[in-house]
């Protein structure tokens, strides 16, 4: 069993916050343990409780259609949530909820190592942009080490906003740049001797948002 795997056995017997009583299924997350990309969304709706899965829902959809944008499917990234039960009717997770299911992403972000980290909506992203507003930050990406993170609109908001449906499609469509962009500083980097290269994984950045470092 690879420790991934232990993960999502974890998660499976988890009791550590009151939303086990109510889950039909745990949703751990999927993807290739190797993935270069790690999209996070906030928690399982219905579909996802149902069918144990990540974004099977139209949000899952409406992702599948913003990752054929960039030539990419589903099976290619890895895709996890802040928290791994759904709430009682679709409500906000509890920051006592988000802070015990928070070793398990932690831990997912280690075992994945991605070099890009989009976060899809406001609670994923408060974890990276703290006090940013979404509608601010949108498809502004930071650089921190060797990752790129890249705050996006969660699909579920873009089915209910429609106006935003181009601003979400152009952030999205900024991730084959994006990772083009940090292999290249990261070469550069390499070559100049920097420590850059050998930060590893970098914490969650405590700025600001006028100070954010956009990349
Ligand atoms: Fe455990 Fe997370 Fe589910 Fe709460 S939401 S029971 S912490 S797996």
């Amino acid at each position: 069993m690879s420790e991934l795997e232990e993960l999502y056995r974890e998660v499976a017997n988890c009791t550590a916050c009151d939303l086990h009583k109510s889950r039909t299924h745990p949703v751990s997350g999927e993807g290739p343990e190797d993935a270069k990309i790690m999209f996070i969304g906030e928690g399982p709706g219905y579909n996802e409780d149902q069918q144990g899965r990540p974004f099977v829902g139209p949000s899952g959809r409406l992702l599948e259609k913003w990752l054929a944008l960039i030539n990419l499917t589903r099976d290619e990234v890895y895709i996890a949530n802040v928290i791994k039960c759904r709430p009682p009717n679709n409500r906000d997770p509890l920051a006592s909820e988000v802070g015990a299911c928070r070793p398990f992403l932690d831990r997912q972000i280690e075992l994945i190592d991605p070099r890009l980290i989009a976060t899809l909506g406001r609670h994923s992203m408060e974890r990276y942009f703290p006090r940013a507003r979404i509608t601010k930050v949108h498809g502004r990406a930071r650089r921190e080490g060797s990752r790129v993170y890249l705050p996006l609109f969660h699909p579920a908001y873009i089915l209910r906003n429609a106006r935003a449906a181009e601003a979400a499609e152009a952030d999205f469509k900024k991730i084959p740049r994006l990772l083009e962009r940090l292999y290249e500083v990261l070469a550069e980097e390499a070559r100049a001797g920097s420590p850059a290269e050998t930060q590893g994984m970098a914490p969650p950045v405590e700025e600001e948002p006028k100070q954010l470092r956009m990349f």
